[in-house]
């Protein structure tokens, strides 16, 4: 489970075309990011994986299924904002049970899966918390503790560190790589921060203008990239 496949996916927002056609396949377990410059169409393509925009054209195949018509919550996808987006009045226990209630999950269970879920995150000790009684870096764990307590079948990030300072950005940065090997549950992570691309990732996928310019490992784009842009854009000294 987790293996994500666009075939032909496009996007259009009145006269523009922001993602002209892309294929792409992500495979079960990959840890795999989009980078790119601002407004390339990174988040816009996330949100078509995610269902929360609707194709233009193409196909999204998600576990060998055709996701293309499907809504955002049959897809078996977590997407984790950037903004935290989390309920300021309720408690983390509470927060990261919420689509579990929402489901319609009894308690018993719901709260044997929010104790899994803050033993992973080490939220044990903030679960009676508010939002604003928290760091940036937990608020953004608490965000993460409600993607994982539906067990998807892949986790998406949309530059999910980008409103925290640069010495929290490297440690989240060690504990989302470390959360992906302990669940080793695909993860498509979007970010415009070449370094977190390139410490990430088992496979980047550099867009520019909507379009696919090289997907490889990091040390393939660094080693080969196939254009000037590829080179510019991961930065290898030439
Ligand atoms: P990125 O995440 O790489 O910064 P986006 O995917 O947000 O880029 O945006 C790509 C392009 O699509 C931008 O030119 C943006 O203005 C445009 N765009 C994104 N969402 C919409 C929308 N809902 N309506 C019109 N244009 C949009
Ligand atoms: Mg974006």
């Amino acid at each position: 489970m987790g293996s994500i496949t666009l075939q032909k996916v496009s996007k259009v927002f009145g006269e523009a075309k922001v993602i002209p056609s892309i294929d792409l396949d992500i495979r079960d377990g990959e840890f795999v990011v989009f980078v790119g410059p601002s407004g390339c169409g990174k988040s816009t393509l996330l949100r078509l994986i995610a269902g929360l925009e609707d194709v233009s054209g193409g196909k999204i195949v998600i576990d060998g299924k055709d996701a293309t018509e499907k809504a955002p919550s049959e897809r078996g996808l977590a997407m984790v904002f950037q903004s935290y987006a989390l309920y300021p009045h309720m408690s983390v226990r509470n927060n990261i049970a919420f689509p579990l209630k929402m489901a319609g999950m009894d308690k018993t269970e719901i709260d044997r899966k929010v104790d899994d879920a803050a033993r992973v995150l080490n939220l044990g000790d903030y679960l009676d918390r508010k939002p604003r009684q928290l760091s940036g870096g937990q608020r953004q764990r608490v965000a993460i503790g409600r993607a994982i307590v539906r067990q998807p079948s892949a986790f998406l990030f949309d530059e999910p560190l980008s409103n925290l300072d640069a010495a929290l950005r490297v440690n989240m940065r060690i504990e989302i790589s470390e959360l992906h090997q302990q669940l080793k549950t695909t993860m498509v992570y979007v970010t415009h921060d070449q370094v977190e691309a390139m410490t990430m990732a088992d496979k980047i996928v550099v867009l520019n203008r909507g379009n696919i310019e090289q997907v490889g490992s990091p040390l393939e784009l660094y080693r080969s990239p196939r254009n000037l842009f590829v080179a510019g854009f991961i930065g290898s000294p030439k």
